[in-house]
């Protein structure tokens, strides 16, 4: 608009130009944003009108008025995107637009809209310092400003603005390249993935997120790629090959995107490529406008393209080493953490399970592996692992969890021994030999788990299989719920019996031994007993077993040792001399490296005669036939130590070996001696054993000799020592010296 009271001056101002538009208008864009800050109203009329015309870049110019310091700022504050502010140096003071320059820069902190300043008295210039500290964009005297000039003067500024902008925008949107991009390389899930690209690439074009993902694998043919994931109305085409899809212009961006890398265009969208270092790639769609790119530097683009390249080759990593932590590498199946994983999920609410975990433990895997090599034992494997894989419905998971044990998960129906056990009923070819392979099975419901949490069903298995196991080999068992009562119970006795090494708890009594003959003390028996702070007695029978299972029987052993030569060497010293001591030691302690030295430190340290010292071993020891075993056998032996054999008959004895074996004395277990019968006493089995002993040239003893009549046939079996509450309990030590004191006497009247 023209106004008829332009003067002399500005009717140089709005002198028409006709140079030709900086570029021409294709369509109807944002436009650019001016202030024109000048308290004379013409020329804000005579600027609209000199720029009325104008495009720079494909946009018009809008203006915004204001006629005073305050006003320009007030309008600042409200308005985004001013791109340039025509500005009066001189309004209500000298300075008045000095100090909206200095406001505008310091307190409102805009740093990329330009600034022109202008003036109609050239008297007033700022100072050329001002022009620098405040960052401003030009100074013209009104008189110079023709139209030719200030569309010029604009279209440097509007440049320069874009410049700044695009500067601006590009540091801003690396620093959210690289913040968002590494949130979404972790992410597992393949969809929420690509939704998490996507959504990147809509964030850089600032549009809505409505496109798709098509991906390229690296084993796909060429030109090949599925749409993966879609928004909104492309939700539809996901699954299908984009060039069959009818994507129409979308697919075709994309696939030339696909061929010339970068970011390509079509009139509903841009197409971008990402390429992963196997050869596989993404193509992103979004549905967006080029001037929606106005913003973007090419350099962003391919620092874009580059970060989410380098994305998705971590997450291809990821995904080799997620691979790897959760499969089986020999068998390809899902390993022990996978399964944990799942039933760690799985476990929750406990309403819903009705599902059974089985462990599958092959029978003698070691043994396989041991005589015909490691390559028949992973054929074995394999062949197993494919057998249980077609024998099962995908509903079912099937794992690996240790070297020779499987674990089925699965509804009840399917995972239960009529399922699995014909798995097992015919040979499986195994390198060309028909193998007939056992296994033992555990079985948990999951709903019979007590405990919270998928380690607990797993560990709810282990205990069924090792129930079967510790019975039989080759059978199958349950979990039950009393199993972890019973482990519970068993780690709370251990506890407390590590705290009774450390404390008084535990103490040894001493049950005599005598001759059968003349009834003269012979011998001491040393036995360990646990008194529980609480003051209550528990059976070595329920403890010794538990310190067996972990290992702290060895120094449960080695403490008894001590205590018993200690008393051994304080009867010497009162003269009892010829008694000798029995002291029980375990197959678990006996088969520790250490045992040996341990024993040898031991009678060294408390002095002790060891001729005297006689050690009580199971008949399991006593035919073992490993190597090492013989020789500490015989070692002890050496050192005149005494052997005899505990509790003989309940076990499993070779007469040849025994024969060989050279101990001392064999101990008939009590059982024996509490069936003896007076009419077949000959026949019995405490009869055999005092005549084997006979012939071996071995000394008999029987414990639990309770009654005066069993003592009396033993005797005339021919066995020569018993021990018994008829001669004596265990007891403590004062209570023995008391007891050795009556014996004697006793014995002498
Ligand atoms: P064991 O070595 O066969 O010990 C004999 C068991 O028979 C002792 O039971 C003893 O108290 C009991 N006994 C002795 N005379 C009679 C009798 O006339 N009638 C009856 N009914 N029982 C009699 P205790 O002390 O309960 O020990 C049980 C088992 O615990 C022992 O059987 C032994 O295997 C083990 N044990 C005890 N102390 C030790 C130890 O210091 N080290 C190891 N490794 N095992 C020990
Ligand atoms: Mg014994
Ligand atoms: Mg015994």
């Amino acid at each position: 608009m023209v106004s008829d009271q332009h003067n002399e001056h500005d009717a140089s101002f709005i002198e028409f130009c006709d140079e030709e538009p900086v570029i021409a208008a294709l369509e109807e864009p944002a436009r650019w944003r001016i202030l024109i800050v000048d308290d004379d109203e013409s020329v804000h009329r005579s600027v609209a009108f000199a720029l009325r015309d104008m495009l720079f870049l494909d946009r018009k110019l809008e203006f915004l008025d204001a006629y005073s310091a305050h006003e320009a700022l007030g309008i600042l504050r409200r308005e985004p995107d001013i791109a340039a502010i025509l500005l009066d140096v001189v309004m209500e003071s000298e300075h008045a637009g000095l100090a909206v320059v200095k406001k505008i820069r310091d307190e409102l902190g805009i740093a990329d809209t330009r600034i022109i300043l202008h003036t109609g008295q050239p008297g007033f210039a700022p100072e050329i310092s001002a022009i620098c500290d405040y960052d401003i964009n030009d100074y013209r005297t009104k008189s110079e400003l023709t139209r030719n000039h200030l569309c010029t003067c604009i279209a440097a500024a509007l440049r320069a603005y874009r410049q700044i902008r695009r500067i601006d925008t590009s540091r801003h949107h690396l620093r959210r390249i690289i913040q968002t991009g590494s949130v979404s390389i972790g992410e597992v899930d393949e969809q929420k993935f690509y939704q998490g690209v996507l959504g990147l690439f809509a964030g850089l074009l600032d549009v809505a997120t409505i496109g798709f993902v098509a991906v390229h694998r690296s084993q796909d043919p060429v030109g090949k790629a599925d749409v993966s994931l879609g928004t909104s109305h492309y939700a539809q085409w996901v699954g299908h090959d984009l060039g069959q899809a009818g994507l129409a212009d979308a697919a075709g961006v994309c696939l030339r995107a696909a061929q010339s890398g970068g970011m390509q265009w079509c009139a509903l969208g841009a197409a971008l490529k990402v390429s992963a270092q196997d050869g596989g790639y993404l193509l992103l769609f979004v549905e967006a406008q080029q001037s929606a790119a106005e913003w973007l530097d090419d350099t962003v683009i391919e620092t874009f393209v580059g970060h989410l390249g380098s994305c998705l080759d971590n997450r291809l990593l990821l995904q080799r080493l997620n691979h790897d932590a959760h499969f089986d590498r020999l068998l390809g199946l899902p390993n022990r953490r996978y399964l944990s994983e799942l039933l760690e999920a799985r476990c929750t609410p406990r309403s819903e399970q009705a599902l059974t975990l089985a462990l599958i433990d092959i029978d003698d895997f070691g043994g396989f592996n041991e005589a015909l090599g490691q390559a028949f034992g992973d054929a074995l494997l394999k062949g197993l692992g494919a057998r249980l894989r077609a024998g099962l419905p995908q509903v079912v998971t099937l794992a690996r969890i240790s070297a020779d044990i499987f674990a089925v998960l699965g509804p009840n129906e399917r995972v239960c021994p009529e399922t699995l056990l014909p798995m097992f009923a015919l040979p499986l070819s195994v390198l060309g030999e028909e193998t007939m392979v056992s296994v033992s099975l555990g079985l948990t419901r999951l709903a019979d788990v007590e405990s919270e949490g998928g380690a607990a069903v797993l560990e709810a298995a282990f205990q069924a299989l090792r129930a079967v196991k510790s019975q039989q080999r080759g059978q199958l068992g349950w979990y039950t719920p009393e199993m972890s009562r019973r482990t519970h119970e068993r780690v709370t006795l251990l506890a407390g019996l590590r705290q009774a090494l450390r404390s008084t708890g535990l103490f040894v009594v001493y049950q005599p031994q005598v001759a059968l003959d003349d009834g003269r003390l012979i011998g001491l028996e040393a036995l360990v007993r646990w008194r529980t702070e609480a003051g209550d007695f528990i059976g070595p029978d329920r403890f010794i077993p538990v310190a067996e299972q972990s290992g702290l029987i060895c120094e449960l052993g080695c403490f008894v040792l001590r205590e018993a030569l200690t008393v051994l060497t304080t009867l010497r010293e009162s003269g009892l001399d010829a008694v000798r001591m029995a002291v029980n030691v375990s197959a678990v302690q006996f088969r520790d490296p250490d045992f040996l030295s341990e024993l040898g430190d031991i009678i060294r340290s408390v002095g002790a005669d060891s001729s005297k010292l006689e050690l009580e071993i199971t008949e399991s020891v006593a035919m073992e036939d490993a190597a090492y075993v013989r020789a500490s056998l015989d070692t002890i032996r050496q050192h005149g130590i005494q052997l005899a054999i505990d509790d003989f008959g309940t076990g499993y004895s070779s007469l040849a070996q025994l024969k060989q074996l050279s101990v001392d004395r064999l101990k008939i277990d009590r059982a024996f001696v509490k069936d003896l019968d007076e009419a077949a006493f000959e026949a019995s089995i405490a009869g055999v054993i005092v005549q084997l002993g006979h012939k071996l040239g071995v000394e008999v003893i029987a414990e639990g000799v309770e009654t005066l009549e069993q003592a009396a046939l033993l005797r005339r079996m021919g066995c020569q020592e018993a021990q018994g509450y008829l001669f004596g309990r265990p007891m403590p030590l004062p209570d023995l010296l008391g007891w050795i004191r009556q014996h004697q006497a006793g014995r002498l009247h």
